[in-house]
């Protein structure tokens, strides 16, 4: 059963289908075709290539949001197997965008709220990423601190983390939510697209004006334990409200400027103002549909246009959720958006830090959680692109170091050492809670 990311940013997907592997090869193949069509693209300045390439290979390179873990998860996908023109991301590609730090996310389907297993799913998934590392021990490590990702920087691995996408996964349980610390999650985004029992989404119903009081309990254990906090997806409301209650700072591992393009998915500046107070990173995210008005202007259009042959396919193919996601995308890669170019992207990084400040800035591209991307952001291969652009932009080696991990890094290290500071006190100061329905 197919149970990978619902891509909720059309009507379409609001029709709650899955994207399948296949079609996302296509959608990668018409990306790379508009690529080479692609007349306005100025030529490299190849000295500044090359100096680009020289920041990018000594810096730490940290992604904090990748999908290819629901592939791994789903169809036993083996990371060494190149997936050129079908993944985002492989490990031959991981090396050559100069990554230091991949964060797996451990995507937990709303599917499972109704279903039941959040729990489950989360440690079976949590299971895949370790024997990743089992498998390819010369290429991927372990880590579970910033001390983990600078030793494997100097090994010349790529360090292997997690966070867990949809706080559901710990089945409103503080015990669980300790667990999964213990087993390397280290960060957890407290909601998907969905509203759960404690904290309301970008985009589903208000249920608790924000945080309820349980949510507000996740947030102090959490930073009492050492696990970062991702206010990606959230309400405003409820990122404003973590942001009352965090003492270390914050992480948003893979969202975007909305004063650039309107989804409530992505940060308004005067929450990236509170977020820059509070220590914490913005992480870009990389999707078109995310970040290019446009794009999202056509999405929409393309979404009218089509409606009445999605209906048709869905009444088609009601009972088969595998051929209907099939069926969804061909009709989407016969009908593509007009490409989103890299500057468009690279606006987001500029805007986050002038209105944030250089220091909460960073990389959450989204790869392979994502149908398509900006010309010359195809795959994780093409990460020392950022670092071009920004110094094309005039941004010093040390400030592209920054957005590209060190920002990242420093707030991890803050968590860590709030965490250390607490130590002493017992797990949740003794606290079994598990939230109460009737009470929340
Ligand atoms: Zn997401």
């Amino acid at each position: 059963m197919y149970l990978r990311k619902v891509f909720c940013y059309s009507v379409i997907c609001l029709l709650c289908v899955a994207l399948v592997t296949a079609s996302l090869a296509r959608d990668t193949n018409t990306k790379r075709q508009t690529q080479t069509n692609n007349s306005d693209s100025s030529p490299r300045d190849e000295k500044l290539w090359k100096k680009a390439l020289e920041i990018h290979r000594k810096a730490i390179v940290v992604d904090t949001h990748n999908d290819i873990l629901s592939m791994m998860t789903d169809d036993n996908y083996d990371l060494s197997v190149s997936s050129v023109g079908k993944y985002h991301t492989d490990i031959a590609r991981m090396q050559q965008g100069g990554l230091t730090a991949e964060f797996f996310s451990v995507y937990i389907d709303r599917s499972f709220v109704r279903d039941g297993g959040s729990a489950r799913r989360t440690l079976d998934m949590i299971d895949y990423v370790y024997r990743a590392v089992e498998r390819h021990p010369n290429d991927l490590m372990m880590a579970y601190s910033t001390a983990d990702i600078r030793r494997a920087k100097k090994q010349n691995k790529i360090a292997a983390l997690m966070g867990i996408e949809g706080g559901h996964a710990i089945e409103d349980s503080l015990m669980a939510l300790r667990d999964f610390y213990r087993l390397g999650i280290r960060y957890m985004t407290l909601t998907h697209n969905n509203t759960n029992n404690w904290a309301d989404s970008c985009c589903d119903e208000a249920k608790h004006s924000g945080l309820s009081d349980f949510g507000k309990e996740v947030v102090r254990e959490m930073n009492r334990i050492g696990m970062l906090v991702d206010i990606s997806h959230v309400s405003d409301k409820t990122l404003s409200d973590v942001l009352d209650v965090s003492i270390a700072p914050v992480i948003a591992s893979h969202s975007s400027a909305r004063a650039l393009a309107d989804r409530t998915r992505n940060i308004p500046d005067d929450l990236l103002r509170r977020i820059a107070k509070n220590g914490g990173v913005v992480m870009v995210n990389f999707y078109p549909g995310f970040i290019d008005r446009n794009a999202a202007a056509a999405s929409k259009e393309r979404d009218a246009r089509l409606l009445s042959q999605v209906e048709e396919l869905r009444v088609t193919y009601k009972d088969d959720s595998k051929r209907l996601g099939e069926e969804l995308n061909k009709l989407l890669a016969a009908n593509p958006l007009p490409a989103t170019q890299l500057s468009v992207l690279i606006d987001h990084f500029d805007h986050i830090a002038k209105v944030a400040g250089i220091d909460h800035v960073g990389i959450g591209s989204d790869f392979d959680g994502v149908p398509s991307l900006p010309v010359g952001m195809e795959d994780i291969s093409k990460l020392p692109n950022i670092t071009y652009e920004l110094l094309k932009r005039g941004y010093n080696e040390k400030d592209v170091r920054k957005v590209l991990g060190d920002n990242f890094m420093r707030a991890f290290a803050q968590a860590e050492s709030v965490a250390q500071s607490s130590s002493k006190r017992l797990s949740g100061d003794g606290s079994v809670r598990r939230i109460s329905l009737e009470k929340e």
